[in-house]
């Protein structure tokens, strides 16, 4: 637990230093520091509160889309806070944006909450599973939420001490595991007026991570044969089968054969 509090901790700071720097360009080193350690200072005081809510999303454990409890969990803390919480956003229940502050700079943090399917788990460091209970939190979305939430409060008392200028946003994205719920979020328009966007994820240590990662888009196709008598006249007759077979063997050679930039930029 130490070292997810510490994960925690971590985050919030560098979620406040980026804030800091856009929002008081001149403000000196000194200064900072102290709203880091003021920052550190007021996560830790509610400590206990926050572990519960992170081990309580643990135990709802639930897919992508119907984290029904886990958001409702979060909104109700940053409501509890003096968040504007704006739920059902983008046509997804369990999608939110919580509002704090006004005007430049618009700062937007990240939670997401959702588990995954068929990796039941009790809260012990062995592999337990929990009988009659399918879904598990593989990545540590359970901190992952909680985290961000409690950075947005943590931003949200320094803006309403006036130590601090602009809007901090979080915003509840459901369905990270596998469902695209952040790109219903920006089609909508939700993140227009948002200078920057700042993301973490629970991890086994504390660093940055400078790299990029392949997107996926995903596209349906289907195969249609023509039908022909087995024995009589097989060659007029077409494999719908054959068809997705000779597909599957050819994608997998590219892959093997192309780079990752080709495949990117002639896609
Ligand atoms: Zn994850």
């Amino acid at each position: 637990m130490k070292n997810k509090q510490t994960t925690l901790l971590f985050i919030a700071l560098l979620h406040i230093f980026s804030f800091q720097l856009l929002a008081q360009k001149n403000s000196s080193t000194k200064s900072i520091d102290a709203l880091k350690n003021e920052t550190a200072q007021s996560i830790q005081s509610g400590y206990d509160t926050y572990k519960k809510i992170a081990l309580s999303i643990w135990d709802y454990a639930e897919l992508g889309y119907k984290e029904d409890k886990s958001s409702t969990l979060l909104q109700n803390t940053l409501k509890d806070n003096g968040f504007t919480v704006e739920a059902g956003v983008a046509g997804i229940s369990t999608a939110f944006v919580a509002t704090y502050g006004s005007g430049s700079p618009v700062i937007g943090i990240l939670a997401e909450y959702d588990a995954l399917p068929g990796i039941s788990q009790d809260n012990s460091p062995t592999k337990t599973t929990i009988a009659n209970k399918n879904n598990g939190h593989a990545c540590g979305h359970h901190l992952f939420g909680t985290g961000s939430v409690v950075t947005g409060i943590a931003i949200k008392k320094l803006l309403e001490a006036g130590k601090i200028k602009g809007t901090i946003k979080v915003f509840g994205c459901p369905a990270e595991e596998g469902g695209s719920g952040k790109v219903y979020m920006v089609r909508e328009g939700l993140l227009d007026g948002v200078d920057i966007v700042l993301h973490w994820h629970a991890w086994d240590s504390n660093l940055t991570i400078n790299t990029s990662a392949l997107a996926n888009k995903s596209a349906k196709f289907r195969f249609y044969g023509i039908s022909s008598h087995a024995s009589v006249s097989p060659e007029k007759g077409r494999s719908a089968l054959d068809a997705v077979e000779a597909i599957n063997m050819m994608v997998n050679m590219m892959r093997e054969h192309r780079s990752l930039i080709c495949l990117q930029t002639q896609h």
